[in-house]
């Protein structure tokens, strides 16, 4: 059965986060609002027992842990990511049209599916930063309006449109934002949401994003549809798994990652040392000595979660024939051969057991042999922190799309997964 209280939590999140910087944000006042302490990484910090905390590196991304009451044996993790494929605007962004029209200049960031961003109400969000008080100052912004649009070609002037288009970012996807003569409003709209003027911008994060509201599909309200499920599901699940259950003998910890739809290699992505770095801090904090901490990660084990494909109703031929994951059908466990995914025989067997013990359905997901595929947070994730590991999501479709589409009932399974193995 679907939980529709959850779910309406779920899509709060998801609708009011249109940037990784707004999830981190969102994420930031759960934790806030259930008694998790700041940590700030310039300063000294002070660790307790049974203290409850989160570290922010560069507002997009967030690694939240509670300790347990007694000396711990080591690191019960969840991964994710904050981030998904959009368009980011580029420094001095306005173009002007024949003196008719206003666009924006923009890049791609990650890889999205090009066609779903075309006819379909966008808004502008992401960060500023402003100086005040003699000190940088990062600021969030998200005109909550319909800004603007890309159009298509009318398949007038294109007769071939339904035989497949090749999309040229720097031509077709620019969005129009209103007519020529609004050139300075563009700039104005975005300070005033920051609260400063346009000169006081000196630097910007914006990024467009579909306006589309999450929803329940289906003649059963089987599914669910919205932007950004991939992986706002995921981290979703993850911290309130976290925020609602006392760890056993373990720290537990849930990292939701940004850039890992463009590498990861950022300061504040899964290849950065931000996870180590707040390991290691909180082993000196407990007194521990190398040996100690390296004892320690072996007794630990992360769960990266990140959507997995599920079977596609019309496309049954680009699954594994014995390795098709199913909306609703569970918790996906992703295997690849050449360990792409991090999972093997014993982190999945732990994953199993988990999903044994929680009473929810897990499924298995591989390539086909002749299909790439895509990679994850796991196998990066090892090159900082060699622990056990296990690469799970949910199943979705259109993975990329403006609108991705994934199942009412999994959004729990994962859940109750996450709450059990804090528990242990
Ligand atoms: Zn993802």
């Amino acid at each position: 059965m679907k939980n529709l209280k959850q779910l309406k939590s779920l899509f709060n999140f998801i609708d009011g986060s249109p940037t990784c910087f707004h999830a981190i944000a969102n994420l930031e006042k759960m934790l806030e609002d259930e008694g998790f302490v700041r940590l700030d990484e310039k300063d000294i910090w002070e660790i307790e027992s049974e203290g409850k905390y989160y570290v922010n590196r560069n507002g997009s991304s967030i690694i939240a842990f509670v300790m347990p009451a007694q000396k711990p044996a080591g690191f019960h993790m969840v991964a994710a990511h904050s981030d998904s494929p959009c368009f980011k605007l580029k420094e001095s962004p306005e173009i002007v049209v024949d003196d008719a029209y206003l666009k924006l200049n923009v890049e791609k960031y990650g890889g999205m599916i090009l066609s779903t961003w075309l006819d379909r109400p966008l808004s502008i969000a992401g960060r500023v930063v402003v100086k005040s008080n003699n000190a940088l100052e990062s600021r969030l912004v998200n005109p909550d309006r319909d800004a603007a649009i890309i159009p298509n070609l009318a398949i007038h002037m294109n007769r071939d449109m339904n035989k497949g288009i090749e999309y040229n970012p720097q031509v077709d996807m620019l969005p129009l934002i209103g007519e020529a003569a609004s050139k300075k409003e563009f700039l104005e709209l975005i300070a005033k949401e920051a609260a400063v003027s346009p000169e006081e911008i000196l630097g910007s994060d914006l990024f467009l994003y579909n306006r589309d509201k999450c929803r329940l599909i289906g003649i059963d309200d089987a599914f669910i549809a919205g932007p950004r499920l991939d992986d706002l599901e995921c981290a979703f699940a993850g911290m309130t798994a976290l925020v609602n259950e006392k760890p056993g003998n373990y720290i537990n910890i849930c990292a939701v990652f940004d850039n890992e739809e463009v590498g990861s290699r950022t300061r504040q992505g899964a290849d950065s040392t931000f996870l180590k770095d707040v390991l290691v801090r909180i082993c000196t904090k407990l007194g521990v000595d190398e040996e100690g901490y390296r004892r320690i990660l072996a007794d630990s084990f992360i769960i990266s979660a990140d959507n997995a494909h599920a079977l596609h109703p019309n496309h049954q031929e680009k699954a594994d024939v014995t390795n098709k994951p199913v909306l609703n059908g569970g918790i996906v466990i992703k295997y690849h051969g050449s360990q792409r995914y991090a999972t093997d025989a014993y982190s999945a067997a732990y994953m199993k057991d988990i999903c044994k013990m929680a009473g929810v359905p897990y499924q298995s997901y591989a390539n086909r042999s002749d299909i790439a595929g895509g990679s994850t947070l796991g196998n990066i994730l090892t090159s900082q922190v060699s622990v056990d590991m296990v690469d799970i999501g949910l199943p979705q479709l259109a993975m990329h799309s403006a609108m991705e589409t994934a199942g009412a009932k999994d959004v729990d399974y994962l859940l109750d997964a996450f709450r059990t193995f804090y528990m242990r």
